[in-house]
C-alpha cells in the first residue's frame, strides 16, 4: 500500500497527526505550521516592539525550551529586533532544579542567548528545601509559586528587561479559564485569557504559546531533538490544579478543538465594568517595593511567616477571587488582648471552634450561629475583646472580601487589616469556624469575622 502523503505538501510521507487539527502531515510541514502559527499569534497581537529586551522565563522544561528555540528562530527569521535572554529561577530544590538548571545552561550555548539566574536563597534567604523542612509538603507550592512570580519580576528588572515571555500554552490557559469559572472568579476570568498581562505595568508578561497545544509542543521538542529536562519536581505530587488539567485532557480526547474553544469562549465573554473594578489595582508593596495588589505583597507576608516561625501566615484554605488570603489561617497564633486572654483561659480548649482542619478532615467545626454572639465563638475569633467589636457575623469569604476590599498585614507587621474605606485601619479577626461540605474539591468554607478598631 502506498504511504499516506502529507496533506500539506502532498509529496512527503505523513509522519504524524496534528493533535490540534488532526491533519496528517510530514515532519517538515509540522515544523513550519507550528512556527508560523506562533509567528501569527505574535504579529496579530503585536506582542513585541522592535528593540525590546525580552526575558524568556526558562525552567529547562519542554515549554520554555521550545519557547527559547522558537523565539530565537522567529526573531532571526522575521527580524523582530528583540534582545532576548534566558531568565531562570533557582528555587533550591535538590535533585530537581539543580539538574534542570544544567539543561538551561546548555540551552544558553545552543541558542546563543545569555542566561541570568536568580535564586530564592539570595532573594528571600530560604531555599524551597528549607521551606519544606519547616512547613511540610502541604502548602509548599503556595510559597514556591508566590516567590517564583516575584523572583521573575526581580530578575527581569535586574537584567533590564521590558517584557517577560512565558511558556504558558493553550492547555494552561484553558485550565485557568475553567478554574476561574468553577471558583466564580469573574474579575480574574475577565483577564486570564489575555495574551498580555500587566500591560499597564512596567513589566508586562506575554504568552506567545497561548494557542499552542501542549501535545504539539512535546512533538516539536521531540522531532527537533531539543535538549530539555522532563523530570517532575520532587514536591510535585502535592501540587494542585490536577482536576482541571484532567478535565481539559478528557475534553480534548473527545473533541481536540475543545481547548481552543474554551479559550475563545473566555475571550468573547462580555464583562460589566463593575466586575473589572473588583480586581485589585496593581501598586507597589510597602515593604519590598515590588508589584502587588495589596499594601503588603503576598511574598512579604509569606516571608514574614517563615522568619517568625509562623509558616502558615498567609496561607489560606480557600481560593477566593483574589487567591489565597494573607494572614487569615486559623492556626496562626496571634497575641490576645489581656481581657480576651483571661476569658479564653477560663473557657479552655472547648471555647475554640475546631478550625485546625486543612481540608476535609476537620469539617465539623462551624458554629451554627450566624450571629456569632456566643462568647466562646467570639473569643476564638483571634482575641479581639468584646468592647472592641463593632460588627461580627458569619459570611462567605467573598462577601467579606468585597466589604473590606482585601487584606494585608497591619503597618507594624501585626494583625490583618482591610484595605478599603471600611476595612482600612481595622483589625480583621481570624477565622473562627469552618463548615466544609461535600467532596474534597467542592468544599465551602464559611468565615466568621469581626471588624474592630485598629490600634
Ligand atoms: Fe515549586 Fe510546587 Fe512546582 Fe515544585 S511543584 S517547582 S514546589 S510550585
Amino acid at each position: 500500500m502506498a504511504p499516506r502523503l502529507c496533506v500539506r505538501c502532498q509529496t512527503s510521507k505523513a509522519m504524524l497527526k496534528r493533535p490540534k487539527t488532526q491533519e496528517q502531515v510530514c515532519r517538515e510541514c509540522f515544523f513550519t505550521l507550528f512556527e508560523e502559527e506562533v509567528h501569527e499569534t505574535i504579529s496579530a497581537t503585536k506582542l513585541f516592539r522592535p528593540g525590546e529586551r525580552v526575558a524568556i522565563a526558562a525552567s529547562g522544561g519542554k515549554d520554555s525550551t521550545v519557547l527559547a528555540h522558537i523565539m530565537t528562530t522567529l526573531n532571526a527569521r522575521y527580524g523582530y529586533g528583540l534582545d532576548l535572554f534566558l531568565l531562570s529561577i533557582d528555587e533550591g530544590i535538590a535533585g530537581y532544579r539543580d539538574d534542570s538548571l544544567e539543561t538551561v545552561k546548555r540551552n544558553e550555548q545552543q541558542y546563543g542567548i545569555p542566561l541570568t539566574v536568580v535564586s530564592y536563597k539570595d532573594l528571600y534567604g530560604w531555599t524551597m528545601d528549607e521551606i519544606v523542612a519547616q512547613i511540610g509538603t502541604k502548602n509548599n507550592c503556595t510559597f514556591c509559586g508566590v516567590f517564583r512570580r516575584q523572583a521573575l519580576d526581580r530578575g527581569a528588572v535586574l537584567a533590564g528587561a521590558n517584557k517577560i515571555a512565558t511558556g504558558h500554552n493553550a492547555d494552561d490557559v484553558a485550565e485557568t479559564v475553567l478554574l476561574n469559572i468553577l471558583r466564580g472568579d469573574v474579575p480574574r476570568l475577565s483577564r486570564c485569557a489575555n495574551i498580555i498581562t500587566g500591560g499597564d505595568s512596567p513589566l508586562p508578561r506575554v504568552k506567545p504559546f497561548k494557542y499552542a497545544y501542549e501535545k504539539e509542543i512535546v512533538l516539536y521538542a521531540y522531532y527537533k531533538k531539543l535538549d530539555y529536562f522532563s523530570t517532575e519536581c520532587v514536591y510535585a505530587p502535592y501540587a494542585a490544579r490536577g482536576f482541571a488539567r484532567e478535565f481539559i485532557k478528557d475534553l480534548e480526547a473527545v473533541r481536540p478543538m475543545a481547548i481552543i474553544d474554551v479559550i475563545r469562549s473566555a475571550e468573547d465573554f462580555v464583562f460589566t465594568s463593575a466586575s473589572e473594578d473588583k480586581l485589585p489595582q496593581p501598586r507597589n508593596c510597602e515593604r519590598c517595593g515590588y508589584i502587588s495588589s495589596q499594601p503588603v505583597c503576598k511574598a512579604c507576608v509569606l516571608l514574614e511567616g517563615l522568619n517568625r516561625g509562623l509558616p502558615r501566615l498567609g496561607v489560606s484554605r480557600t481560593r477566593g477571587k483574589r487567591g489565597e488570603k494573607a494572614g487569615l489561617h486559623p492556626d496562626v497564633e496571634r497575641p490576645l488582648p489581656p481581657s480576651a486572654s483571661a476569658a479564653r483561659a477560663e473557657l479552655g480548649p472547648a471555647g475554640r471552634a475546631d478550625n485546625t482542619a486543612d481540608g476535609d478532615a476537620g469539617a465539623a467545626a462551624a458554629p451554627a450561629s450566624s450571629s456569632g454572639r456566643e462568647t466562646g465563638v467570639h473569643l476564638d475569633s483571634g482575641g479581639i475583646a468584646d468592647d472592641a467589636c463593632v460588627e461580627k457575623r458569619t459570611v462567605g469569604m467573598r462577601e467579606l472580601e468585597e466589604r473590606i476590599g482585601g487584606w494585608g498585614l497591619g503597618p507594624g507587621g501585626d494583625g490583618i487589616q482591610g484595605t478599603n474605606s471600611e476595612g482600612a485601619g481595622k483589625d480583621v479577626a481570624g477565622v473562627v469556624g469552618s463548615s466544609i461540605r461535600g467532596a474534597r474539591s467542592v468544599r465551602k468554607v464559611q468565615i466568621e469575622y469581626e471588624l474592630a478598631e485598629g490600634t
